[in-house]
């Protein structure tokens, strides 16, 4: 799939800009602060309906406009295709093909994959960064799951606010057993997409890395609720090891105000030669980790879709030795990507892709 056409207006610094790309290599070259993070964002939006730098949606209109429109044509699942976005009054409206949708359903029809500085962060901090890199991967292709993740966050969030309440209105604690069972039995149900994800991810990823980093190893492993003892295994099976977890945990949970059982508190753990990478690994190593798992993630959507996610790179190319450098641009030769950089340094050469200029919002 590929972006054909993006009209943004009103979108960060982009007043009224249209651009057409390339659908291989794009490179988009800038000085600093112009808005080539601000299109990559723009891409990124219209295909999962948030943005990976705030949560605001306010931020994401130009600050002399009350409202913002974006529009792209893509090629996708084999016909062209029209997405549109308005955001206006911190609410996001999404019409593909002239059919209003869900912001969350984007996916369906755009889905890309992002490699950004911040994303040292999925090896090096907290396993937040890793849950939402795995359900941001697996929602793309599984609007299933996209419901499970809506529907757990609704009862978390319920549980949470009967454990903090429970000692001045105890009568609240009448529907706490509701809310546990509910989320021990959508624990069930995504830790058996999250370990298969895994299992994939891993195979991918390791022989990605293994490539890029001369035959460094790189292993992923799925760390979930300490009861589960296999989550591959049926799914009533591992209900039944999640009840006995949130069984024993229930007193803890009351007295700490805490929500003790549940997917939530998942990790990826990630190790480099047998070594935790969280505690071991080099800035380089630690970069090409990260890289080797998006480009594994982009593997993936190749082979549950039949064709590659769009890439987006933002600012990582300079940050990688000569040879590192070759092995992306070598993996990218199909499948469009986009690369942001402050000076071309011959990528557009190296790649035969399409160059552009982006200065103060317009592309030249
Ligand atoms: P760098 O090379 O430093 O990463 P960049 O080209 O990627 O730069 P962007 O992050 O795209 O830069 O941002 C470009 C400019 O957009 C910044 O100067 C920023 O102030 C401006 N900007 C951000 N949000 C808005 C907004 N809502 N309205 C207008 N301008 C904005
Ligand atoms: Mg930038």
């Amino acid at each position: 799939m590929n972006v054909e056409k993006i009209e943004l207006n009103g979108f960060r610094n982009f007043e009224w800009e249209t651009a057409e790309f390339s659908s291989h290599t794009n490179v988009i070259f800038g000085k600093n602060a112009q808005g080539k993070t601000n299109l990559l964002e723009a891409i990124y939006l219209l295909s999962c309906g948030h943005s990976f730098r705030t949560s605001g949606d306010r931020e994401l209109v130009h600050f002399d406009y009350d409202s913002a429109q974006l529009m792209a044509q893509v090629f996708s699942g084999g016909r062209q295709q029209n997405i549109r976005m308005e955001i206006r009054a911190g609410k996001k409206t999404v019409q593909v093909n002239s059919v209003r949708k869900a912001v969350g359903d984007l996916a369906d029809t755009l889905k890309t994959v992002l490699f950004c500085p911040e994303d040292l962060s999925l090896v090096k901090e907290g396993p937040q960064v890793r849950r939402r890199f795995l359900d941001t991967a697996i929602s793309q292709s599984r609007p299933a799951y996209r419901d499970l993740q809506k529907s757990y966050r609704e009862y978390y969030i319920q549980k949470k606010q009967i454990l903090k309440d429970w000692r001045d209105i105890p009568s609240l604690l009448d529907t706490l057993d509701i809310y546990s069972e509910g989320i021990c039995r959508l624990s069930a149900k995504i830790i058996r997409y999250r370990a298969s994800y895994i299992l994939r991810l891993a195979q991918e990823a390791g022989k990605i890395h293994r490539e890029f980093a001369k035959g460094e190893d790189l292993a992923l492993q799925y760390q979930t609720i300490s009861t589960v003892t296999d989550p591959f295994a049926s799914e009533k099976q591992i209900y039944y090891e999640i009840c006995d977890h949130q069984e024993a945990h229930r007193k803890a949970e009351l007295e700490s105000g805490k929500c003790l059982t549940g997917t939530h508190k998942d990790d990826l753990a990630i190790q480099i030669n047998g070594r935790d990478a969280k505690a071991f690994a080099s800035q380089g190593q630690t970069r090409t980790a990260a890289l080797s798992m998006k480009l594994a993630e982009r593997e993936i959507v190749l082979q549950e879709n039949g064709e590659y996610p769009v890439l987006l790179l933002d600012d990582v190319l300079s940050e990688l030795d000569a040879q590192r450098q070759e092995f992306v641009l070598n993996r990218i030769s199909e499948g469009q990507t986009f690369i942001t950089c402050c000076a071309d340094d011959n990528i557009s050469r190296r790649t035969g892709g399409r160059v552009m200029q982006v200065q103060e919002g317009r592309f030249l």
